[in-house]
């Protein structure tokens, strides 16, 4: 049994990781986190995520026998709770440069998977979408659209950033430099550039879709999550990897291959 807390086990993946845990036989749910003056403190973290009494109440802090903490709150909170030095799955985007160089010096004593999706189809696409930009070349233009749900608080998804990147590589360029975030006004397209669109509605999981428009054809790779379960089980698979590895930081891709 491998025993784990869940940070910000109110949200909607927190809710969604600890129902999870609850149903898989080899992860016991030993705590869960919310935010400080949180309404849920001391709630059944069983009631709270829907899957009837689990007997482990929500605290400020995750408990000392938890092996992995699985993590998806906002990126500020993220890096404040590298203190706790536990092996750790982080589900959390939006993460600056500095934030993600903090995450990767507390993996120096502790192995992090660091995973803006941890959704199978999604980290096997990313594979896909860069084979297809090295063979396609400069010839293609580039454009990403993603759509998510209206309370999403970062733009572009982490997910776009993450396929953009590979887009680049596969043709050599580093993202920052040919990256484009929306257009207005006078901006017309520059050779190389890889357009990124962020749309935000509803109650939309998460849609991508990558173009790759030539002269005389459209390519196109898209992926949508139907439900937050996928992020889920990907965030569990994380979990078993994590709580036998070395310290280190480590993507899906480690985690899948
Ligand atoms: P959410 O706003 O529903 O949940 C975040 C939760 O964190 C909230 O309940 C908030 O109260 C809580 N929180 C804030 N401060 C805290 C603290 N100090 N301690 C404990 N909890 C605290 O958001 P969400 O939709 O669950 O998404 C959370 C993050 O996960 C976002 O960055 C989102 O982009 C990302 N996400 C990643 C994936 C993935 O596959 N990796 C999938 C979906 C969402």
């Amino acid at each position: 049994m491998i025993r784990v807390a869940t940070i910000g086990a109110a949200g909607r993946m927190g809710r969604e990781i600890c129902r999870a845990i609850l149903e898989e036989e080899d992860f016991e749910l030993v705590g869960g986190t919310v935010r400080p003056g949180s309404e849920h403190l001391g709630s059944d973290l069983g009631e709270l995520c829907g899957w009837g009494r689990a007997g482990v109440a929500a605290a400020e802090d995750p408990p000392e026998d938890a092996e992995v903490l699985i993590e998806f709150t906002t990126p500020e909170v993220t890096v404040e709770h590298l203190s706790y030095r536990k092996p750790a799955v982080i589900g959390t985007t939006g993460l600056s440069d500095k934030q993600r160089a903090k995450v990767e010096g507390a993996a120096g004593s502790v192995p992090i998977v660091l995973a803006p999706n941890t959704s199978v189809g999604i980290n096997l696409l990313r594979e896909v979408v860069r084979d297809l930009s090295r063979k396609l070349g400069s010839g293609y233009d580039i454009e990403l659209v993603e759509a998510h749900h209206r309370n999403k608080k970062d733009a572009p998804s982490g997910t776009a950033l993450l396929l953009a990147r590979e887009a680049a590589a596969g043709r050599g360029q580093k993202l920052e430099e040919v990256v484009v975030y929306g257009r207005e006004g006078t901006s017309p397209r520059r050779e190389g550039d890889i357009g990124i669109h962020a749309i935000r509605g509803g109650v939309v999981v998460g849609e991508h879709r990558l173009t790759f428009y030539g002269d005389g054809e459209e390519i196109e790779v898209s992926h949508r999550s139907l439900s937050r379960s996928t992020f889920a089980a990907g965030a569990l698979r994380a979990a078993r990897f994590v709580a036998r590895a070395e310290p280190g930081l480590y993507s899906m891709q480690d985690v899948l291959s």
